[in-house]
């Protein structure tokens, strides 16, 4: 059953969009009771609803529909993971999912070509190592990324990984919070270089301190509606500083504002984001109040920098003697062998533990020092390189027309094919950082890249033909800014040579330290 709470669109549903309307009837959770009888069913037997509350259950059909294949989509909270998980997880793909392995944007993993019938199972499984699928997709509390290296960062104020952990005991598989208007994306970190993307998620929480009766006490800033897809917005700071053992309070705060106030007509305007900008902070806050009470003013922000969700190479760990070693996985795609062989590795020359990165990206952590030789010997490391080449080394992709029903172009195969051929004409000492879409709806973010590309059709003599917008420009942290999209659609055969000659203007024009 629904949790029942005082909505106006309870009584006066005539507003209400499709899903909306389905919500009222079905929680998105009850399709978890469903799920061993839709297995047995088949997938010809799903309804339209079931498709679309499967969603709760974090799978998603693939492109084609007509085929029955699912994209199964697993949670990780700040990226934190044990090679045991790693290692189910690399064999459930190679069972049920041809080996296909994907690392997200918000540190999740997503496996393709799984059947109906085969849920139970992976299911059972992963829980069996601790990790979930449910509510990885859907209107309700995503993923919480956050700082991977949480817990063995020295650049952080404070270890994450237990109030990441709170936050989503408090809100994770809660009735109170499974219905929300639109998906909800929370971020979690004190790392001093902006390491979860604070500005593009409905909340945040960021690094700060604050002297309060003589003492200086460690805390977090709090941020409200960032998010992009087609219309961008960057989340606002609020006039707040909280605690670590307030964060949960918070969170469940805002968390409820977005329930009871958040757009429920129109599922493109539905996001915390549209909520906070006709709001605006301060009366945002003013609510926030209303729910949790009064907390002190900002205290001083300690974001410095943005290290981009960086980490690729061998860095020292808070722990003295131990060493991680940030692994870059081409955008974001291994195959099952190569996640195992991963989850060995972090085995024989780590403690087990593994981290994925909002880049795509995976890190072996406390390698001692005598090591670390040895493990970058392995051969695996040799394609799964922790130096890879300027533009190899920081590409992101989404998912693209190869599984996903929204997408206009391909995406993966497109970007792995031009940042080849950028690495092979142009030598550059500063990374530049290439994002690509689909579509408007920015799972690769885009915006946030120096240079985004977003798929587009455009009509051609010989028929529509794939193209993208170019914008550059983009970056979060201290003056953080989306791109700038420039003028002109480019046809997706002539972006490599396009892209080519506009960093070849940068590298040459550039002045002393500009970006
Ligand atoms: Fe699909 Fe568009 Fe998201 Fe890419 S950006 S995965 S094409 S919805």
């Amino acid at each position: 059953m629904a949790f029942k709470y005082p909505w106006k669109w309870a009584e006066d549903p005539s507003k209400l969009n499709k899903v909306e309307l389905l919500k009222l009837n079905r929680d998105g959770l009850d399709i978890l009771d469903d799920i061993e009888r839709l297995a047995q069913a088949g997938y010809e037997a799903l309804t339209e609803d079931d498709l679309q509350l499967l969603k709760w259950a974090g799978v998603y059909a693939q492109r084609p529909k007509e085929e029955g294949y699912f994209m199964v989509r697993i949670r990780v909270p700040s990226g934190v993971l044990n090679s045991r998980q790693a290692r189910e997880v690399a064999r459930i793909s190679r069972e049920y999912g041809r080996s296909l392995v994907d690392v997200t944007t918000r540190q999740c993993f997503q496996l393709h070509w799984v059947r109906i019938e085969n849920f139970p199972d992976i299911f059972k499984r992963l829980a069996d190592v601790g990790l979930f699928t449910y509510e990885a997709c859907g209107d309700c509390p995503r993923n919480i990324v956050g700082n991977p290296l949480a817990g063995i960062d020295p650049n952080e104020l404070i270890d994450t990984r237990p109030i990441v952990e709170a936050v989503q005991k408090a809100l994770w598989l809660n009735r109170e919070f499974s219905n929300l208007p639109r998906k909800y994306k929370i971020s979690i970190s004190a790392n001093i270089y902006n390491a979860a993307h604070a500005e593009i998620n409905d909340l945040a929480f960021t690094p700060a301190t604050k002297v309060i009766d003589g003492q200086e006490v460690v805390g977090f800033h709090v941020w409200v509606g960032g998010g992009l897809s087609s219309k961008p917005h960057m989340a606002q700071q609020l006039d707040m500083f909280v605690r670590p053992e307030e964060v949960v309070k918070v969170a469940v705060g805002v968390t409820r504002i977005f329930r009871d106030y958040g757009y429920r007509e129109k599922r493109h305007r539905a996001r915390l984001k549209f909520l906070v900008a006709d709001w605006g902070v301060e009366k945002f806050q003013e609510v926030l109040e209303g729910y949790i009470g009064k907390f002190p003013g900002r205290g001083e922000d300690k974001i410095v920098g943005w290290n981009a969700g960086y980490f690729t190479g061998v860095h020292r760990q808070k722990q003295e003697g131990l060493y991680y070693v940030g692994l870059s996985v081409p955008l974001g795609r291994m195959n099952a062998d190569e996640l195992e062989e991963l989850a060995d590795l972090a085995d024989k020359y780590g403690n087990g533990s593994l981290r994925t990165c909002n880049t795509q990206n995976i890190l072996i952590t406390h390698v001692p020092e005598e090591k670390v030789e040895a493990l970058l010997a392995e051969p695996l490391l040799q394609r799964i390189t922790p130096f890879p080449k300027p533009f190899s080394g920081h590409a992101v992709s989404c998912t693209g027309i190869e599984f996903c029903n929204l997408a206009l172009t391909e995406t993966k195969e497109r970007m792995r094919k031009i940042v080849e051929y950028l690495d092979a004409r142009i030598p550059l000492d500063t990374p530049i950082r290439l994002h690509i879409n689909g579509c408007p709806n920015s799972c690769g973010q885009q915006q946030i890249a120096d240079i985004g590309l977003q798929g587009a059709l455009v009509k051609t003599p010989e028929g529509m033909k794939e193209a993208y917008d170019i914008a550059i420009g983009g970056r979060l942290g201290p003056g953080a800014t989306f791109n700038t999209r420039l003028k002109g659609r480019v046809l997706a055969e002539h972006v490599p040579y396009v892209l080519e000659a506009l960093i070849r203007f940068y590298r040459d024009e550039r002045q002393e330290g500009e970006d």
